[in-house]
């Protein structure tokens, strides 16, 4: 039998996020930071205060040693209370490359910024993309070059998540770079490495925060990297396997980002039904029409159907981690399927229902429009786009033999 009951901890611990939400994290304060395009200090305080972030760590690193399922309902509770997506986006880039930095670097990195993530007083983020693609992460040009005891890193990243709240709070970046050619042009994502690259090192240099559409209140930047020096220390993981690092933190990210959108969906299904009892047409609230109550009936039914998948495949990851029981591959292939599907599926919820709210829809009195530029960041791609879901699935269903690349 299965028991698909949450455990009274894990429902404990939904209340406890969701009575935070409800007093700090406010539509009309989402609203303000969207406008002011800001996450203030006491929201990220908050936040390490709740547990939540770097929550994935383990104890004796400061986190919370949270499982997979709990991170999922952490997610959940913020994408339901901050649609725009701003904070939840800090959350998830933080409990998910801050997991794989944690699981993979040495004490002085974890000193240096692990620690001091989980109380809010350093940022970590990953940056893998760059000008020239994201989605082909196995032909960025950074490059890293031993000499002696250091490595001198050259390169660009682009389109990074979070670079203003790093040169603010300190901390920095889970870094790709390429330390030795490529064995082959089969073999692309061979000899690559992943650094901790602090945003303030010497030869680390900002670029300007893209004026994004959306989840204003966390920035999008990028960073040049001129001769940065590091020591071997701030190698993540064994030299030459980043490549592999990269894909655990994608795993993370994307399943969080599933929980994100459900939790986001789940809101403006909400405010729907609130809307539609109330709104008359034609002499009836406009919930009495079978037009509607189909499509709410429909939105709620794929709704129960993604937040099963999400805990299914977060439930899988935790045996992967704690019990060896799946493979890492098999797990990803259900992860890429969350990360294909939720974020299209929560737009989809966005736009019905602002068709519901009619042209009070289209103002920004009515918070949904805040959604639908926040979700659309993870349509587009952040953490990866849709056809590199579709490009894992197809492999995991085919074999690696039908990779359309190689
Ligand atoms: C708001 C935001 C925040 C971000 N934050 C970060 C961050 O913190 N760190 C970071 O490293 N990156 C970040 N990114 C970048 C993100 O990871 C990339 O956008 C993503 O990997 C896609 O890369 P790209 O934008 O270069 O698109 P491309 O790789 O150029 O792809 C363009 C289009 O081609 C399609 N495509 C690509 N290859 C194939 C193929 N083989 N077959 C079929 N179709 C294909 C893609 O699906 C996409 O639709 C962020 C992006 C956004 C929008």
């Amino acid at each position: 039998m299965v028991d698909f009951a949450f455990t009274e901890e894990q429902q404990l611990f939904r209340n406890a996020v969701r009575e935070w939400c409800a007093k700090n994290l406010s539509l009309e304060k989402v609203r303000e930071m969207d406008t002011k395009a800001e996450m203030p200090r006491e929201i990220i305080k908050g936040l390490a205060d709740l547990g939540l972030l770097v929550m994935t760590a383990p104890e004796e690193h400061g986190g919370t040693g949270a499982d997979w399922i709990t991170a999922c309902i952490a997610a959940e509770e913020l994408g339901y209370a901050d649609i725009s997506i701003a904070v939840p986006v800090f959350f998830l880039v933080e409990s998910s490359w801050g997991f794989v930095v944690d699981r993979y670097c040495t004490e002085q990195v974890r000193d240096m910024v692990i620690r001091k993530a989980v109380k809010g007083d350093a940022f970590i983020g990953i940056a893998t993309t760059e000008a020239g693609g994201g989605s082909d992460v196995a032909a960025f040009k950074t490059t890293a070059k031993k000499e002696g005891n250091e490595w001198v890193l050259n390169g660009e990243k682009t389109y990074i998540s979070g670079t203003d709240e790093a040169q603010k709070m300190g901390g920095g970046y889970f870094v790709l770079a390429r330390t030795s050619p490529p064995p082959s042009p089969k073999a692309m994502h061979k000899g690559m490495t992943g650094f901790y690259v602090p945003i303030n090192a010497p030869g680390v240099e900002p670029m300007k925060r893209f004026e994004d559409m959306g989840r204003m209140a966390i920035s999008t930047g990028g960073f040049l990297m001129k001769n940065v020096r590091l020591p071997d220390y701030h190698v993540i993981g064994e030299p030459e396997n980043g490549f592999y690092v990269t894909m655990e933190g994608f795993d993370g990210a994307r399943i969080l980002i599933g929980a994100v959108c459900v939790g986001a969906a789940q809101r403006a299904l909400e405010l729907g039904m609130e809307y539609i009892k109330e709104r008359k047409a034609f002499g009836q609230p406009i919930g009495k029409f079978e037009g509607i109550q189909f499509e709410l009936a429909d939105m709620w039914s794929d709704l129960e159907a993604y937040r099963s998948l999400i805990y299914r495949t977060a439930w899988m990851m935790d045996k992967r981690y704690k019990e060896n029981r799946f493979s890492a591959l098999e797990v990803t292939k259900y992860i890429s399927a969350c990360k294909l599907k939720i974020p299209r599926f929560a737009m989809q919820v966005f736009e019905n229902v602002m068709l519901w709210f009619g042209a009070y829809g289209y103002t920004k009195e009515c918070p949904l429009e805040m959604g639908v530029r926040g979700i659309m960041s993870y349509c587009i791609g952040a953490e990866g786009a849709v056809n590199v879901q579709r490009i894992i699935i197809g492999r995991e269903l085919l074999g690696k033999e039908y990779i359309p690349y190689k």
